[in-house]
């Protein structure tokens, strides 16, 4: 087989490092890539806003699976411009992508289907939606209904807070995304990733992770991408996974299929573990970076025929394995991220650092230039590892981070450690 990767970060990157380990390849495309996936694929300047482009590419080069990395070409509908021009893509539709597209819809779907969540109401104007702040009072949540690059939710903790974001976002502060807003009711619990591989009828459950949203050690600082992720999630076990799947995504499945709109592709469900059980915080359109960037190195099973089943709806008598060891994943970012930030600065010692005992690196703002490796972004590395105990695994991630001379990088030193304290009292 042909296939085309589309996307340039980390979770690209460990995409790429699994697609190319199938037997089943023959010749492997990335757009546009970046210095760590050209170890795997061929990089090609595709640009991804140019559907057009993308599918004469397909054709000249007989791709048979083009798979979609990132939520933004989907939420434009290059699933549905490349299956109309006869390319078969990997992900969901345009329609379908919603769920991750419009925290509105996700909300009225939950509601309509009782599907555990936050308690909410939408808004189109600043004064409904503050009178609505000041009925309830803080803790609230306040979310810009589009996408905002991870900028749209706000926790407020005061009323004062909540109101600003309302003025903020209504104010044109998120551009188109923050147009509409939704208002929800602060979930207490401890947040966990859950993935899900489906072909618009079935779903199946690929794995779990955690994941660092802050950008300092104690999960302090700023709000980032994410700094680090471990996989499996230490409060998703057996029981707990079945009932996500009943109370959440198979609901979620079938209420998408009715509408017309059948989901394919990866949900990653963003889940709160709430004394009254899992609540869907949010869901996302395709896998989630850092934690594919965990998941795929504790996945044992070919990638490559999931991917084909999902998109021809096949995965109901699909299985896959993975590996019981746990994964951990930090990422190097460059200083000053997620603000203001330099590019360009030398990364030496990776080659040594990728020799430490499962360790692999993936890059994920890089570029290679005269035989140097640059750094290319804000999270610029994942140093991933595998380990028969996530301390384990966090203890060789450290061991390859010692041998990478950069210093323009920073790195969170704490990793896991809710994990790894859960691992040590168990
Ligand atoms: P989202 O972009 O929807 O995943 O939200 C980003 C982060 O905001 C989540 O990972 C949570 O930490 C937090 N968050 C979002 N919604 C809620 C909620 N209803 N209650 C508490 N925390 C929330």
């Amino acid at each position: 087989m042909n296939i085309l990767l589309l996307g340039s970060g980390g979770r690209e990157h460990a995409l790429a490092w699994k697609i190319a380990d199938s037997p089943l390849i023959e010749r492997f495309y990335c757009a546009p890539g970046n210095a760590g996936i050209a170890q795997q694929a061929e990089c090609v300047p595709l640009d991804l806003t140019d559907h057009g482009a993308i599918a004469a590419f397909c054709r000249d080069r007989r791709i048979d699976l083009v798979v979609v990395g990132p939520e933004a070409p989907l939420c434009a509908g290059i699933v549905d411009d490349l299956e109309s021009a006869g390319v078969k893509t990997f992900g969901p539709s345009r329609a379908a992508a919603r769920l991750e597209g419009s925290k509105g819809f996700t909300k009225d779907l939950c509601r309509a289907n009782q599907i555990p969540t936050a308690a909410y109401a939408r808004f189109k104007d600043a004064t409904a939606a503050k009178a609505h702040i000041r009925a309830h009072g803080a803790p609230v949540v306040v979310k810009a209904d589009g996408l905002a690059a991870g900028k749209g939710v706000v926790v407020a903790q005061s009323e004062a807070e909540a109101e600003a974001a309302v003025e903020m976002m209504f104010g044109g502060g998120l551009g188109e995304a923050g147009g509409e807003i939704v208002v929800e009711e602060f979930l207490d619990g401890e947040e966990a990733s859950f993935f899900a591989l489906c072909d618009g009828e079935t779903a199946i459950p690929l794995a779990t992770a955690q994941d660092h949203k802050r950008a300092y050690d104690g999960d302090k600082g700023p709000n980032t991408g994410g700094m680090g992720a471990y996989s499996p999630a230490p409060n998703i076990d057996a029981a707990m996974s079945a009932t996500v799947m009943t109370a959440i995504v198979t609901p979620t499945m079938r209420a998408m299929k009715a509408m017309g709109m059948p989901y394919k592709g990866v949900l990653y469900a963003g889940l709160m573990i709430t004394r009254q059980g899992p609540k869907l915080i949010e869901y996302n359109a395709r896998f989630g970076d850092p934690e594919t960037q965990v998941m795929m190195p504790r996945l044992m099973s070919d990638l490559v025929p999931a991917l084909l089943a999902s998109r021809d709806g096949m995965l109901k008598s699909f299985d896959l394995r993975w590996y019981k060891t746990p994964a951990l994943t930090i990422v190097m970012a460059a200083q000053g991220y997620p603000g203001h930030y330099a590019r360009g600065t030398v990364i030496e010692g990776l080659d040594d650092a990728a020799a430490v005992e499962g360790v692999e690196i993936f890059h994920a703002g890089t570029k290679a230039e005269g035989g140097r490796i640059l750094a290319n972004g804000g999270r610029v590395l994942n140093i991933s590892a595998t380990g028969d105990t996530v301390r384990e695994a966090q203890v060789r991630a450290y061991a390859a981070i010692a041998r990478i001379r950069w210093p323009e990088g920073f790195y969170r030193r704490d990793i896991g450690w809710r994990a790894v304290e859960r691992g040590s009292s168990a």
